[in-house]
């Protein structure tokens, strides 16, 4: 998706989908889409892409993405050469972060954390008002910290029982499947296997179907877990839910937020507000519009 964004307001869109994944092809629709949302815009233009991966911030470089199958992909030095404007290439999770402290949920708070809930778990950190980069732009990688790792399932990454294996819409996926031999007359069985997913359970669980309040607990206990792990790594004021399952609302909040409380040890308790994210799938574009009118994901805000 590219969107023409003014002060965080999302002024004009437009969308491709991208089938083929080899990087000429990407970069050559991403600067087709690019084309099409700009028209003959060019004044004070700066582009701010979020891929997903590792990105080297100084040039734009992808380094990895698991999604692609890239390695040192130059999609910065690309995009600069083919439209001629200044471009600025962070990953998708750390931009969707940028844009919601800036303009949704994270408003006016100096320590935040947004996790998106989809297929994995992206996620970024705001601590004293400044997005955390780290060392090799990796800060932020929340989804891939242990939070069963003896008894977990295996993550996408290699390792077991990722917060992201755990907790993501096809952690809830996951659970559903692990304690189905308890429910063998269960109603999501019925379901064709490939067509169950994490919103029919999340569904099921609301309405009181036993197997799958039994995988919405399970999965609650881990989500818990993380928010936990998070609340000790960064003693954030707000952390915000978006992506898919976060859709659950209050349902999936007043579920957590108790266990979060009661696995909260050495950290004052009560101090963190979790809640839904506010800017949901335009995150992204919105923080990536954020970081080309600064100048960069590093740079703080201009006065
Ligand atoms: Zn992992």
């Amino acid at each position: 998706m590219a969107a023409v964004v003014e002060d965080g307001v999302i002024k004009s869109r437009a969308e491709t989908d991208i089938v083929d994944r080899t990087f000429e092809v990407v970069a050559k629709t991403v600067v087709a889409t690019i084309r099409e949302v700009l028209g003959s815009k060019k004044d004070g233009i700066s582009i701010g892409i979020g891929a997903p991966g590792n990105v080297d911030l100084a040039n734009g470089t992808i380094r990895y993405s698991p999604n692609f199958g890239w390695h040192d992909s130059p999609l910065g030095a690309k995009l600069r050469e083919q439209l001629a404007l200044p471009v600025f290439v962070a990953n998708d999770a750390r931009c969707a972060t940028l844009g919601e402290h800036t303009y949704g949920s994270g408003r006016g708070t100096a320590n935040f954390v947004l996790l998106t809930l989809g297929t994995g778990i992206g996620g970024g950190i705001v601590a004293e008002g400044t997005l955390l980069i780290g060392n090799s732009a990796g800060a932020g990688e929340i989804g891939h910290h242990q939070v069963r790792a003896t008894d977990g399932f295996y993550c996408n990454c290699g390792k077991v029982g990722c917060f992201e294996a755990q907790a993501s819409g096809t952690g809830l996926l996951r659970h559903a499947l692990a304690v189905a031999p308890s429910f063998p007359r269960s109603e999501l069985l019925a379901e064709k296997p490939q067509k169950l997913g994490s919103k029919a359970i999340r569904r099921a669980a609301e309405a009181g179907e036993a197997h799958a309040v039994a995988a919405w607990n399970r999965y609650i206990d881990d989500l818990a877990r993380g928010l936990a792990n998070i609340i000790a790594f960064v003693n954030p004021e707000v952390i915000a839910l978006g992506g898919g399952v976060s859709s659950a609302g209050d349902f999936m909040l007043r579920a957590v937020r108790p266990k979060v409380e009661e696995l909260t040890t050495m950290v004052p308790r009560g101090q963190t507000r979790v809640v839904t994210a506010e800017l949901g799938n335009d995150a992204g574009a919105i923080g990536a519009a954020v970081m080309a009118h600064r100048g960069g994901l590093t740079v703080s805000e201009r006065s």
